[in-house]
C-alpha cells in the first residue's frame, strides 16, 4: 500500500506533530465527558467554572494554555495543565511513531489510532477507575480490520494463507487469548484474594490488545503489564503501607504495556527469551 508518504525530516515530524495534537484535543473532550455521559459532538468547548464558550484562539492546541497562562479568560479559573499535556502527549506520541515506521502507512496510521483508544483508556480508568464497552469494543472492531490491512505480521498460523487472512486470524487468537489469560486471572485471584482482582472491563481491553497486536505481541504485552503493574504498584503498597486495593488501576498499566508492544514488541520478546539466562549465576 501507501508505504513512505512522509518520510521523517523535522518539517514532516513537527507537522505530524501539530496534527496529532489536535487528536489530543479531540482525546481531552473524550476523556472528560464521556464517562459522564455526555455528548463529545456538542456543545464546544466552554470553561468548567463558568461555562463560557472558548473561542477559537482560546482552544488551539497547547499554545492557548501557553497564552492564556491557564486560566479561564472570563473568569479567572485556573485549567488543569494535563489538558495541554494530553495535546502534547499525543502529538509526541504521532512523531515518535512516524519516526519509528519511516513513513505515512497502514503501520503508522494503525499504530496512532491504537495509541488514541489506549490515552483514552489510561485517563479514564485513572479518574473513574472504569473502562467503557464503547472504547474497548469499538477498539476491538477497528483492531480486527486494521489488521487486516496491515502488512504481514510475523506470526503466522497457517502458510499459504493471504496476508489479510493471516493477521485476521492472528488478532482473533490474540483477542481470545487476552480474555482467557485475563479471566483466569481474575477468577484465581477471585479466589486466592477474595476480592476481584480485576475487572471485566481489563478483560475487555486485552481483547482490544490483541485485535490490535495479535497474539504474539497480545501475549507480550499482557505479561509486560503485569510487570508494570508490580514494579510501580509494590513499592507504592509498601511506600504507603496500604493493604489490599491496587493504588492504581490495572488498565493504565496495560494501556502503557500495549503501546510499548506495539513499538518495541520484539525487543521485549528478546529480552523475555534472555533475561533467565541472567539469573542463573545467582542460583
Ligand atoms: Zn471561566
Amino acid at each position: 500500500m501507501f508505504d513512505n508518504l512522509l518520510t521523517p525530516t523535522p518539517l514532516s515530524l513537527f507537522l505530524v506533530f501539530l496534527y496529532g495534537s489536535l487528536f489530543g484535543s479531540f482525546l481531552n473532550v473524550v476523556i472528560y465527558r464521556m464517562p459522564l455521559e455526555r455528548s463529545i459532538v456538542a456543545p464546544g468547548s466552554a470553561c468548567g467554572t463558568c461555562g463560557t464558550p472558548l473561542s477559537w484562539w482560546q482552544n488551539i492546541p497547547i499554545l492557548s494554555y501557553l497564552l492564556l497562562e491557564g486560566r479561564c479568560h472570563a473568569c479567572g479559573s485556573r485549567y488543569s495543565i494535563r489538558y495541554a499535556a494530553i495535546e502534547a502527549l499525543t502529538g509526541a506520541a504521532a512523531a515518535l511513531i512516524l519516526w519509528h515506521h519511516g513513513g505515512i502507512g497502514m503501520p503508522f496510521l494503525l499504530h496512532f489510532v491504537f495509541f488514541c483508544f489506549l490515552v483514552a483508556v489510561f485517563f479514564m480508568d485513572l479518574d473513574h477507575w472504569i473502562i467503557l464497552d464503547e472504547v474497548s469494543l469499538t477498539g476491538v472492531a477497528v483492531g480486527l480490520v486494521g489488521s487486516a490491512f496491515m502488512p504481514l505480521r510475523g506470526d503466522m498460523l497457517v502458510a499459504g494463507l493471504h496476508p489479510s487472512l493471516q493477521n485476521l486470524a492472528s488478532s482473533v487468537l490474540g483477542l481470545l487469548l487476552g480474555v482467557a489469560f485475563f479471566w483466569s486471572v481474575q477468577v484465581i485471584g477471585t479466589l486466592l484474594a477474595r476480592q476481584e482482582a480485576l475487572g471485566t472491563g481489563d478483560i475487555k481491553l486485552a481483547a482490544m490488545m490483541g485485535a490490535f497486536l495479535g497474539w504474539q505481541m497480545g501475549l507480550v504485552a499482557y505479561l509486560l503489564s503485569f510487570i508494570l503493574g508490580a514494579l510501580v504498584a509494590v513499592p507504592m503498597m509498601v511506600l504507603r503501607r496500604r493493604r489490599g486495593k491496587d493504588p492504581v488501576p490495572l488498565g493504565t498499566f496495560m494501556a502503557v504495556a500495549a503501546f510499548l508492544t506495539a513499538l518495541w514488541g520484539d525487543r521485549i520478546f528478546e529480552f523475555f527469551l534472555v533475561w533467565p539466562e541472567h539469573l542463573y549465576p545467582l542460583l
